[in-house]
């Protein structure tokens, strides 16, 4: 499945008059999409920047039951997003990977443990966990021995629990590409910026194609507002922002070296405040998350402050004081924000993570709220809403997207990944590039064969370069990349995660983009400088805000 060319994608838009466009190709766009387009609505979707640009690509990464919810005595939450959790890791099993997460209990600190045992029973039952994946207590010892870098005096006992880890940017990319599969055509770089009305219904939208610079109609029966933390500012051009409005909140992740903090496993922990956050291990890095805090400024300059940075920092050495971590230690970063419904008198931390459909009487949907997790859920119920509002006479399916493999010619389990995984890193071997086995499988699951049959395509450059400029070409060609921040970021994560490999191939990817899109000098540099100002930003080398 892929994207396949953009000006054909973008003449379409034009061209059609859609049953549903979508507004935002975070992950609720791309859920809509693929639900829509495969109960056999005419669908259409535009992202104003890359696919998963916004909090999709820049969440914890996790698909979980949100343990923490149950604190908050949302029970209804915690069971449809943890069922949810085995649903996807069916759909992908190569993307949403079983992990258990280490759940450490403190003298004088959290919950005792008696009533984490139960709570975690409770996750357990209400996600509907195997007998084999539900949680099991740990000894003061046990514990220690899972994770000998906490402050032994503080550890009491613990919990191992079932999660899954993913990668959200690839999650959204690859609903995406299974929504394009079904029939929807689906463009980055547009943006919404006017709607069209017909008697005062919503009947489509104003557009520009922010690369070209050129505006284009699209004509829809139906828009869906799914533009996450930019909900209201599309609710506030239909002059229908009223009633319950979004509360942003920052959320914040650091990454440092695998060996400068070495967990054997993720872990989630308690801090000074109280609150929880995760150390998660993933391939040669440890990153740790989340701040949450009110967001009040630019929605599109949400930057990691030194605070942020600091306030993460002194939670690891406080749990952990041997890792003894500095600024000077965070490799990359990335800050979020969560799209959540205002409530009155809440805290950030306080406020659901439930998901909500608002109608205006314009017709136009708004979805805000919700996970990454519930993204299928999410969709389903926007798409009933807008079948039974404009399509009911029509004879179209009802939601089966839970059965919708997300990649062509998937992993049946997580069993045949692991055999996949093996037999890549054979026959990566003569091309010395068999550490990259885990990183590939994770990422494109078996679209590395394509990788892999192309490189010989570049057979005189360093590895590393020749596997990079490999996974451009299959991002160019499948994935509608259009810049290298798209590539480096939202399609390989290696400003996050591999900063070292970044520097190797970024000269000769560089190269590869100004020859595919035949850009002249001043557009190289351009991108160059939007490159190093991203590594920059992530790095922590600016000016605290
Ligand atoms: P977005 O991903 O922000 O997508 C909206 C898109 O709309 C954007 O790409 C934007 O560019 C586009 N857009 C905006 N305006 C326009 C316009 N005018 N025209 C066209 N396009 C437009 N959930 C989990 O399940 N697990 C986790 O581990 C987890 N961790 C999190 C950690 C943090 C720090 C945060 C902030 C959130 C986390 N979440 C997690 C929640 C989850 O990430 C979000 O709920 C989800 O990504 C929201 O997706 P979305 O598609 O609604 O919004």
């Amino acid at each position: 499945m892929n994207l396949g060319n953009r000006q054909t994608a973008l003449d379409n838009l034009t061209k059609n008059q859609f049953d549903v466009l979508i507004i935002g190709g975070g992950i609720t766009g791309a859920g809509i999409a693929l639900d829509a387009a495969s109960r056999g609505l005419k669908t259409a979707l535009i992202e104003k920047n890359d696919f998963a640009y916004g909090t999709s690509s820049r969440s914890t990464k996790l698909i979980h039951g949100g343990l923490r919810y149950l604190k908050q005595l949302e029970f209804g939450l915690v069971k449809e997003v943890g069922s949810e959790r085995a649903i996807v890791h069916k759909l992908a099993p190569h993307l949403v990977i079983a992990e258990k997460m280490l759940l450490p209990l403190k003298e004088g600190r959290g919950f005792g443990t008696l009533l984490t045992s139960f709570g975690l029973k409770l996750y357990d039952w209400l996600a509907g966990v195997k007998e084999i994946d539900q949680r099991k207590m740990l000894t003061r010892q046990q514990t220690l021995q899972h994770e000998p870098l906490l402050k032994p005096d503080d550890v009491k006992g613990g919990g191992l629990y079932a999660e899954y880890r993913t990668d959200d940017a690839r999650l959204t990319l690859e609903i995406m590409k299974t929504a394009a599969g079904h029939g929807a055509h689906v463009v980055n770089y547009v943006q919404a910026t006017d709607f069209l009305y017909e008697g005062g219904i919503v009947c489509g939208v104003k557009a520009i194609d922010t690369l070209a610079r050129q505006g284009l109609l699209i004509k829809a029966s139906t828009v869906v507002n799914a533009a996450g933390p930019w909900v209201d500012e599309l609710r506030a051009i239909d002059q229908s922002k009223e009633g319950k409005q979004l509360h942003l909140t920052k959320g914040v992740h650091i990454v440092v070296d695998r060996k400068k903090f070495p967990v054997r496993q993720a872990i989630y922990f308690d801090v000074p405040d109280a609150r929880m956050i995760f150390a998660i291990p993933r391939g040669r890095t440890t990153y740790i998350g989340t701040t949450d805090t009110d967001y009040h400024q630019a929605i599109d300059e949400v930057k990691t402050t030194i605070e942020d940075a600091r306030y993460l920092i002194e939670a690891v050495n406080d749990s952990f004081p041997e890792v003894n971590l500095q600024l000077a230690d965070v490799e990359s970063s990335w800050a979020g924000l969560r799209p959540l419904i205002h409530e009155e008198g809440k805290s950030a931390s306080e406020l659901s993570r439930k998901d909500e459909i608002f109608e205006s009487s314009s017709g136009l949907i708004s979805i805000a709220g919700g996970k990454l997790t519930g993204y299928r859920k999410m969709a389903e119920r926007v798409v009933d809403m807008v079948i039974r509002r404009s399509f009911n006479n029509r004879e179209l399916k009802s939601c089966y997207t839970d059965k919708i493999s997300l990649c062509e010619d998937t992993f049946t389990n997580a069993g045949d990944v692991q055999a996949y995984k093996k037999a890549l890193a054979v026959n990566l071997a003569p091309f010395g590039l068999q550490p990259y086995a885990n990183y590939l499988v994770e990422t494109y699951g078996r679209q590395t064969d394509d990788i892999l049959l192309s490189l010989n395509q570049f057979p005189d450059e360093h590895e590393s370069i020749r596997l990079a400029r490999a996974e451009l070409r299959l991002t160019l060609e499948n994935e509608m990349v259009q810049t290298p921040l798209d590539f480096f970021i939202r399609r390989t994560g290696m400003l996050y995660f591999d900063i070292p490999r970044l520097t190797v191939v970024m000269n000769a990817i560089l190269d590869d983009f100004k020859k595919y899109f035949n850009w002249n000098d001043e557009q190289y540099k351009h991108e160059l400088h939007k490159l190093e100002q991203a590594i920059r930003e992530a790095q922590l080398m600016i000016s605290d805000q």
